[in-house]
């Protein structure tokens, strides 16, 4: 990561670990001159790290603790976070809960896309803006945004549309669009409306093959393989329920997986061809 303004500053403290008074060193991350980042590691070895329980605060090592999505009230909104072993069960139910009853809202796809794949790729924000440079502009024609919160008329977009349930709101599937064109585009294979006669003749070429470029980029693919991989998840298209299912799993990694599993289907199907 490239920040142009950042530094840690670092405080040994005392905490109780285990019924006993332990020193541990507290890093903070600033960027901007803005608290970013607080984390706590052992004086001895700094691979290990330890943290407070989301729930009943006692310090815990990393190794000890659970993901788990809930109500942080140290930032004041659900977040993913972590929490001790004992307590994880029962935030874990509360938090199944509170995901359900989300499930009934609109946007619980984006959330739940989100929190199941943002950890995945590298989310480095300086990289993206660093391709963009301003968000003020439609990407692929260049327009203005004009007017301001829901009024904008440049949007973001899932390259990868939301509705397939694959990807989401993540580095390297979102851009910047005028809003006419993002309407048109809609839940549509973007490597197929790009084949629309109005579309490509309102759009630059060359910003398109960038954009795809970038795409495939971010998830360390060629660009046949990217595209490869945009085709199976609008033919692989995932309801709520399936992506619960698959968990952590990452659209890219489930492709990869029936990739080689396809693969290795031929090949049975070849042996038994030449043995008969
Ligand atoms: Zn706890």
């Amino acid at each position: 990561m490239h920040y142009e303004n950042y530094y840690t500053l670092n405080c040994i403290i005392t905490i109780k670990y285990k019924g006993k008074n332990i020193k541990i060193r507290k890093e903070d991350f600033y960027m901007d001159g803005v608290l970013a980042t607080t984390h706590y590691f052992s004086l001895e070895d700094s691979r290990i790290q330890y943290l407070q329980c989301v729930n009943c605060g006692v310090w815990i090592t990393h190794d000890e603790s659970e993901w788990v999505y809930c109500y942080d009230k140290r930032v004041n909104r659900f977040a993913n976070t972590k929490a001790c072993t004992k307590c994880y069960k029962t935030i874990k139910k509360e938090a199944d809960t509170y995901l359900y009853h989300k499930k009934l809202a609109k946007g619980y796809l984006d959330e739940l896309l989100f929190i199941n794949t943002r950890s995945v790729i590298n989310s480095d924000y300086e990289t993206d803006s660093a391709f963009f440079s301003n968000y003020e502009y439609c990407y692929l024609t260049g327009i203005k945004c004009e007017g301001s919160y829901d009024k904008k008329t440049v949007h973001f977009d899932h390259f990868i549309a939301i509705d397939t349930g694959h990807v989401g709101r993540i580095i390297g599937n979102i851009y910047p669009i005028f809003y006419q064109l993002n309407l048109l585009k809609s839940n549509k294979n973007p490597f197929e409306w790009i084949k629309e006669k109005e579309i490509c003749n309102r759009i630059s070429q060359e910003r398109w093959n960038k954009l795809v470029n970038y795409f495939a980029k971010c998830f360390g693919l060629t660009l046949d393989e990217y595209k490869n991989f945009v085709y199976w998840c609008y033919s692989q298209p995932r309801r709520i329920k399936d992506i619960e299912n698959d968990g952590n799993t990452p659209s890219i990694d489930l492709w990869r997986k029936d990739k080689r599993k396809r693969k290795y289907l031929r090949l049975v199907e070849n042996a038994k061809f030449w043995r008969s």
